[in-house]
Order: structure tokens, then sequence, then C-alpha cells
């Protein structure tokens, strides 16, 4: 059958789009050399929504070789500002096409239309717009040594970036890549999840027209175990960006060690604690915490899973949480107030309904929830398990879901104790009118971020990466363009 690119499809509401199906490279949508396709699926009705190509491990040598040609005899030699002027015109193409992309967000991944336009899209074009200003800011040091030395570090991108993105955040999790690669002057082959890959799509047209030259912006759509493992693997890839898994982050640890060494960069999963305070302020805190955990349906790396609640204050705690989940609207993505839309996928799904039968199993109170909302699609409804005990699968486990395990603490060593009994190092959350407590807290915790009387925050200028088997390395902010740069010392001995 011949290749077309652009299909149409109807979303929830009935309205008609069109979208590319096609890997992206050098700027075109072209057929991949296996013939194969992926169907993506809706996961409000379960029915397939349409066919995107199957990226093979030749389609990835393409884009990898369409990347590196780019990256030595264009992109590289682009004056700085003029990179960042490319980027800038990027942001403001995404902005014009917000909502197209949050309605592809929102029947591909299940998240609500409005949430995903005014959180995904908007946090797309706000990290491209930051990063474009560091485009010409970008440099390096002198350094004194002595008279006879001129020594000096210049900053130089790593060559061809390999991004592997998660299904949660198709469009920010892509956002958080290219902007401080492409900023630093790299070029990039992205695979994105076999489970969303439209609105990454539709981002690949906005690229040609926000006048990236051919080559810096390639995009395969493909499955993990092969195209995947085959960019991580590969000899003309320099550093490997990935968000996802930790299970899958060892995998490719393994691949850059196995291959040639490349740099790696891995954002992972989490099992976030949230310590609520005899003293905090308990309508805020109760707020804060339901974002925490239930915010794009619990599918958050950094879902506040865990929460750890002074005993003077845990049975009001637990009664109001249960209260404001209740109150949590839960249903198709295109209706206007939904904030809770289905999870992304059955075996997805399936698997959060597996740990909540082992939440009630090993004896967790159940609070509310515990099941499937209505009989079609893959949705949950908001689940609170309350008077959890630490040897827990549902307080061990990151579950990925809409599911949240409460439990009580007498001191604040105890809670510190208990928030740090896990494996992972996203991040935490402390509730306190007292800020010795606050500061006190926020030096214990073994996590990337802390959030203080708040939680899920983030600013495109603040840093945001794990700690011990969340994962290394950062993104956003300054430190994210450390990632994407060598630092080469030059040091010139002076004729007397
Ligand atoms: P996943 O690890 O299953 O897949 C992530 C990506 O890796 C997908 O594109 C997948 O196709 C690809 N992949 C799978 N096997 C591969 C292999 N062998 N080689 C190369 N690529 C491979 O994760 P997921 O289910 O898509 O996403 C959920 C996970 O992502 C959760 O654990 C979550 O905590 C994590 N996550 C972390 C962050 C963060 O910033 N730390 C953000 C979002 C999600």
């Amino acid at each position: 059958m011949t290749f077309q690119d652009l299909q149409t499809i109807t979303l929830n509401n009935g309205k008609k789009v069109q979208v590319h199906t096609g890997l992206f490279i050098n700027n075109e949508f072209v057929a991949g050399s296996s013939g194969k396709a992926i169907t993506t699926v809706n996961p409000t009705t379960e029915e397939p929504i349409v066919d995107v190509q199957e990226a093979s491990e030749a389609d990835v040598d393409k884009a990898v070789a369409a990347a590196k040609e780019c990256f030595h005899k264009v992109w590289r030699k682009m004056a700085a500002p003029e990179r960042g002027q490319i980027i800038y015109k990027l942001a403001d193409l995404i902005d014009q096409h917000a909502e197209e992309l949050a309605e592809l967000e929102a029947i591909d991944n299940g998240k609500a239309k409005q949430v995903a336009q005014d959180e995904d899209i908007a946090g797309s074009s706000g990290c491209y717009r930051y990063f474009a200003g560091w485009a010409d800011k970008i440099h390096g040091k002198t350094i004194d040594t002595s008279y006879d030395k001129l020594c000096y570090t210049i900053h130089e991108p790593v060559g061809v970036v390999g991004a592997v993105i998660p299904w949660n955040y198709p469009m920010m999790m892509a956002a958080w890549k290219f902007a401080p690669a492409l900023a630093a002057g790299n070029c990039i082959v992205l695979k994105s999840s076999e489970l969303t890959p439209l609105s990454i799509l539709k981002f690949a047209e906005l690229t040609v027209e926000a006048g990236f030259p051919p080559g810096v912006i390639n995009i395969v759509t493909g499955y993990g175990h092969i195209c995947g493992n085959h960019l991580t693997n590969h000899p003309d890839v320099s550093k490997i960006a990935f968000t996802g898994s930790t299970a899958t982050g060892r995998k490719i640890m393994a691949s850059a060690s196995d291959s040639n060494l490349k740099k790696v960069q891995l954002e992972l999963g989490g099992k976030s604690p949230q310590i609520v305070c005899a003293d905090a302020d308990l309508v805020e805190a109760v707020k804060w915490c339901v974002a925490g955990i239930f915010n794009n349906h619990g599918q958050n790396c950094n879902a506040g899973s865990r929460i750890y609640v002074h005993e003077s204050v845990y049975d009001k705690f637990v009664n109001d949480f249960k209260v404001a989940a209740e109150q949590i609207k839960v249903g198709d993505p295109f209706e206007k107030d939904t904030f809770q839309g289905p999870q992304v996928s059955k075996g997805q799904f399936d698997k959060i309904m597996a740990y909540i039968e082992s939440g009630k199993k090993e004896g967790a109170r159940l609070v509310t929830g515990g099941e499937r909302h209505g009989d079609k699609g893959y949705f949950i409804k908001p689940t609170v398990f309350a008077d959890c005990k630490q040897d827990m699968t549902i307080v061990k486990e990151e579950i990925f879901g809409p599911v949240v395990a409460i439990s009580s603490f007498k001191t604040l060593e105890e809670a510190i104790e208990k928030a740090n009994d896990t494996t992972y190092g996203l991040a935490g959350g402390v509730f306190s009118r007292d800020v010795s407590t606050c500061l006190r807290v926020s030096a214990e915790l073994k996590a990337g971020t802390v959030w203080v009387n708040c939680y899920d925050v983030f600013d495109q200028s603040t840093p945001f990466g794990g700690y011990k088997q969340s994962g290394f390395g950062k993104e956003l902010g300054k430190y994210a363009l450390q990632e994407y740069i060598n630092v080469k010392t030059i040091k010139i001995l002076i004729d007397p």
C-alpha cells in the first residue's frame, strides 16, 4: 500500500483534524522501511485512532545520519543568535497551535484538553522561549594559570543527541530535551513513546515552519526494544537524554556502556513523600497534596504518592482529603470541566488495578475509590488508602496512577526516616508553619526537589532531576545546558 502521511481523524467531540503519520527525517515525513505500523488507541473509547509508521533500525540509522551531516555542515556553524531566533519562532508557533496540540494530547494520551493546553502546551512553548534566550549566552572562561600561558575553555555542542521520551507528557518531555540541546547547538533524533505519537508529529511540522534546517530535528515513532534500543546503542550518537522507567534506564546505561560510552542523562521513576506536620495549614496541605498525587491522573514521575501526616491531625486530614478526592471530575478529556481523564492504556489500567487489589489484600484501609470509573475507557476513580505500612507494595512501588498511600507519624525523625525509606529520590514535600521544620526536612530529604508548603510547582529556570534510582542529570534551568555541552580546555604558550 502506498504511504499516505496525512490522515484525517475524528476527535471525541466529533471535530475532524488531520494528523501526520510518517517518520520525520530531514524535514520530511517519510514511510518506514519495515512497512509496519503502530496503531495508536484512544484511551477514552478504547478504539483505534490511526496507524503511524513503525521505525526500524535502518530508519534510525537514516535519522542519525541526517542529524550528523546537518550538525557538521550547518547547525554548529550557524551563529548562536540566529539559532536562538529560530527557537523563539518555534515557541510562537506552538502557542498559535496550542488548541490543536492539546486536542492531540487529549485524544492520544487521555489528558484533559484544557489542562493540556494550559500546562503541557504552554509549558512547552515557555521552555523553548527560555532556552532560546540562552542560545547566545553559552560561553567558556579564561583561567589565569601563569604569565606565559593563555588558558581558556570553550563550550562545544556534543553533536548528535538521542532523546527517548515517555507517554505521560509527550510535548513537554520533548521540550525539556529539544530546547536546551538546540540552544547549545546540537542536532537530535527523538524517539517518541509508541503510545502517544500524534502531538509530536504535529510539532515536527511546526519546526519546518519555524525555519530549522533539514536534519536538526528528526523524530522516529517506534518501539523501545527495537528503535529505542538501536538509538541508544548507536556509535554516532554522542549523548542520550532519557525520561522513563528505572528498568529502561538501566538498559540504556548498559547500551551506552557497551557502545561508545556516550554521555547519559536519566530522568526516571519516583515514589515521592509529602510530610504534613501538626502545625501545617491543613486546608492548604490537603489542596496541594491532592494536586500532588492526582495531577495528570497520577501519571507523574514526581507524584506525591506517599503522604505522612502527624497523628494529631491525621483523622481530619484523611477525612478532608477524601472529600477533596471525591470532588475530582473524572470524565471525557474533551468535556470542559474534566480534571481527570482515562489512564493512557489498557496495560497501565490493568497494572494500576492490580496495585489497588494488592493494597486491599495487604490490609491498607480503602478510604475512597478503588475501582474503575464507568464501564468504558481506562478510567480509574481517585483512590485513597490510609493506615498504610512501609512494607506494603503500594508504599514501596511506583504505581503511576491515581492512588495514594497515607499513614501517620509521631515524631519528625520518624517521618523523615519513612520518607527516605525508598530506592527512589525524585522529589518530596513538607507542610509546616515553622520555618526551622521546613528547612530541616528540606535538608534531610534525599531527593532532587523539595517543595515547601506547595507541590508540583515548576519553573523553566529551576533545575529538575533525581537522586538515587530516580536517575541523574538535570533538566530545565541553566543546569540543563551543561548536559548538552562538552568543555574544551585550550592552553597557549606565549612566546616570551
Ligand atoms: P518506559 O521506560 O516504559 O518507556 C519510556 C520510553 O523508553 C518509551 O519511549 C519506550 O519506548 C522507550 N524504551 C523502552 N525500552 C527501551 C529500550 N530497551 N531502549 C531504549 N528505549 C526504550 O516508561 P513509560 O512507561 O513510557 O513512562 C513511565 C515512566 O517514566 C515512569 O516510571 C515515570 O516515573 C517515568 N517518568 C519520569 C520523569 C522524570 O522526569 N523523572 C518524567 C516522566 C516520566
